[in-house]
């Protein structure tokens, strides 16, 4: 049996997937009665479950077919599927490098599948010699990799990245919701090399549309047609597909507020550096900044006093918090709560 299809829970390679009407019919002057929509209103057809429109103008903008992309409600959505595909409840296991995003861990718990989250070294970057039995033991079908992580900032190394997606026989999802604010070239094109390679994205960071829910990944079609296989029929409203069309066609808005973000981020993290709480400003790819404080309890207190919301990263990393770069004013605001607060 191919490899994709082998790592495939068996009930999902033999699932008959729900069809509607607007997975075969498309074009205009088309009487849909098939569905049993009301006739009348502005939002009164379910949307196109293939979402065509958004993917002809995702695809002009990367070097990817649209057999090879999927489009989620969120990429929380396009974790819970990969979980829902790959992992038997109960018997099989997933990997992630920690401190990273949580939603892997929910997202398994949720499935009934076993978390193994294997330490990133001390520069929160992936080391293989904490592979542990993950290249060995056939009951790890997904390994997560978070690039820039989440809560950390940084880039994983892209050699170690390789080096892993390479060796590990299961599916390596490359996490790349941050990649936009990153110096570091994006794995997309690498799905073509490597079979069991997905890239997922999300338009919630630099595109701007967290409000929206939507998220994607690219992947050779095989794993593609998986996802389009167990996906909820409408998962992308017609609002949502619009919403995206209409930030992707406006592309040198979203790519100029990518730069004032990086802009403001570079001017946060030398400010951060002569406040005498702050202990360690962690280097950053994304559009957020983990820092190390002399008593994060205290620094978060006091932001929260002034109404200015951070997390607190402690339970993951001692004494940091973890700040989204904002507007301009809203990071004055932060800085000047930050200044008045004494080590
Ligand atoms: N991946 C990472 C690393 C994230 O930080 C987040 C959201 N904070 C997501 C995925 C989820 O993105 P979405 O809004 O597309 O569900």
């Amino acid at each position: 049996m191919p490899r994709i299809e082998s790592l495939v829970r068996p009930n999902i390679r033999t699932l008959t997937p729900y069809s509607s009407a607007k997975d075969e019919f498309t074009g205009t002057g088309v009487t849909f009665l098939d569905a049993n929509e009301n006739p009348f209103g502005t939002l009164n057809r379910y949307p196109d479950p293939q979402q065509r429109k958004l993917k002809t103008v995702l695809v002009k903008q990367s070097n990817i077919s649209s057999d090879e992309l999927f489009i989620g409600n969120g990429s929380d959505e396009v974790i819970d599927l990969l979980l829902r595909i790959f992992c038997e409840p109960g018997k099989d296991k997933i990997a992630t490098f920690s401190p990273t995003y949580g939603m892997y861990r929910v997202s398994a718990n949720i499935n009934d599948v076993e978390i193994v989250e294997y330490p990133l070294d001390d520069t929160f970057d992936i080391c293989n010699v904490s592979f542990g039995d993950l290249l060995s033991d056939e009951r790890f079908k997904i390994v997560f990799l978070c690039s820039p992580n989440n809560p950390t900032g940084n880039d994983l190394n892209r050699e170690k990245m390789l080096e892993l997606i390479n060796s590990f026989r299961g599916i390596v999802c490359v996490d790349e919701a941050y990649i936009e604010f990153s110096k570091q070239e994006s794995l997309a094109e690498l799905i073509r090399t490597y079979d069991n390679l997905i890239v997922m994205r999300t338009f919630s960071k630099a595109l701007g549309l967290a409000g929206a829910r939507l998220g994607y990944c690219f992947a050779q079609p095989e794993i593609i047609r998986y996802l389009n296989k167990v996906k909820p029929p409408y998962n992308v409203s017609t609002l949502n597909q619009q919403a995206a069309i209409e930030s992707l066609s406006n592309a040198s808005s979203y790519q100029h507020d990518v730069k004032e973000i990086i802009r403001e981020r570079e001017r946060l993290i030398r400010e951060f550096n002569e406040i005498p709480m702050v202990q360690h400003v962690y280097p950053t790819s994304s559009n957020f900044i983990l820092m190390e404080t002399l008593d994060s309890e205290r620094v978060f207190e006091a932001l929260l006093k002034a109404k200015i919301i951070v997390r607190n990263r402690s339970n993951q990393i001692p004494n940091t918090l973890r700040i989204s770069v904002g507007t301009q004013r809203e990071n004055d605001a932060l800085l000047n709560t930050l200044k008045q607060l004494q080590s």
